[in-house]
């Protein structure tokens, strides 16, 4: 995958706030997902799963904050971790590998340090990301049950 950021196609080139997502049913798919799925080019940023070809596809649509939520408590500001310039659209496996990633760093000073570090944490993330889905698709690879290898369905000829 090229090193582009989803970031650069948002308003602003994703450096300034654009203020929170509109509430109301905060759910990916029906709420604010459509924006950020628009703002994202309608793909996983992680895997690049195009989340439009189906109704099985839409389904994994989730909202991912780059910054995660959690970092508020360290101190991180609210209004830019939840800021609509913080969130990506991913698939939900892509969402569940880069769950429980911490930031170490103390809180950004402003709002330029704070798109610096959203931009080196989600290469960080990227590149975690990717290493699982390869541990994951080894393990695929090897089921006897999956794969192109795998045994006809029962009761079906060869
Ligand atoms: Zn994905």
């Amino acid at each position: 995958m090229s090193d582009s950021l989803p970031f650069d196609r948002y308003e602003g080139g994703g450096r300034r706030p654009l203020g929170k997502p509109r509430q109301g049913d905060l759910t990916a798919r029906h709420g604010y997902g459509p924006h950020v799925f628009a703002q994202c080019g309608f793909e996983c940023v992680y895997c690049g799963l195009d989340m439009r070809e189906s109704f099985e596809s839409w389904l994994q649509l989730s909202v991912d904050h780059v910054i995660p939520r959690q970092m508020v408590s360290r101190g991180y500001p609210m209004h830019l971790v939840e800021d609509i310039t913080n969130l990506v659209t991913c698939c939900r496996a892509c969402n569940d590998f880069g769950n429980r990633f911490v930031v170490p760093d103390a809180p950004p000073a402003t709002d330029e340090a704070f798109f610096d570090l959203r931009d080196r944490v989600f290469r960080q993330r990227r590149a975690a990301i990717a290493i699982r889905r390869k541990q994951e698709r080894a393990i695929f690879e090897k089921l006897p049950v999956m794969g192109p290898g795998r045994p006809p369905p029962p009761g079906e000829n060869p």
